[in-house]
């Protein structure tokens, strides 16, 4: 039975690419259903766990064909996205809003900067480094956990679904 949680053990950048593609399958079908949902996805873990690698592969697998930098210096980066169903002619279009919170001065700086609208909007923010903002970010649907292992190219991948929404997700992942 799928569970709220798992890990998984990635050796080599391409099994956390494999990874990523699986969440992108999951957030696609999710997206189709109810094309105006959001969802907030925290991405935690030391410098150079793979934090930014993983969003990288999340929105190319997404569709977005353009460059993924680091949102380091501008806190934020939007990605605009087409979800696209096998039997609709129409795709959703949704928002991927991707955060690096590490350079704040103040853990209310997202907020100021007018951060705040885009956890609505229909898609989803992936945050980097949400402990900088002390608690003050809307409540988390999943959380991704990278941890290095004991190779140089390995990490062990967590999900935890924190709602209903993160669930179906999650559940998702588990059977593909
Ligand atoms: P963070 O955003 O967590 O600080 P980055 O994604 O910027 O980390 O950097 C992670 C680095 O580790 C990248 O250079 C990436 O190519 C490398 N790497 C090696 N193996 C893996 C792996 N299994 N998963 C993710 N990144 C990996
Ligand atoms: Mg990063």
């Amino acid at each position: 039975m799928a569970q709220n949680s798992f890990t998984q053990h990635c050796r080599q950048e391409a099994d956390t690419s494999a990874l990523a593609q699986k969440l992108a399958f999951s957030l696609s079908c999710l997206f189709q259903v109810d094309p105006g949902t959001h969802l907030n996805i925290s991405l935690e873990g030391d410098l150079g766990a793979g934090k930014t690698t993983f969003a990288r592969h999340l929105l190319q697998a997404l569709g977005y064909e353009g460059r993924v930098k680091s949102p380091t210096y501008t806190l934020c980066e939007p990605y605009p996205i087409q979800i696209r169903s096998g039997t609709s002619p129409t795709a959703a279009s949704i928002i991927g809003h991707h955060f690096d919170l590490y350079r704040m001065r103040d853990p209310l700086e997202w907020q100021e900067a007018g951060f705040a609208e885009h956890f609505d909007e229909p898609g989803f923010c992936l945050i980097e480094w949400p402990e900088k903002a002390e608690g003050t970010l809307p409540a988390f649907d999943i959380r991704i956990n990278l941890i290095s292992g004991n190779d140089e190219n390995a990490r062990n991948i967590s999900f935890k679904a924190n709602s209903s929404q993160g669930m179906t997700v999650i559940e998702k992942m588990q059977i593909q």
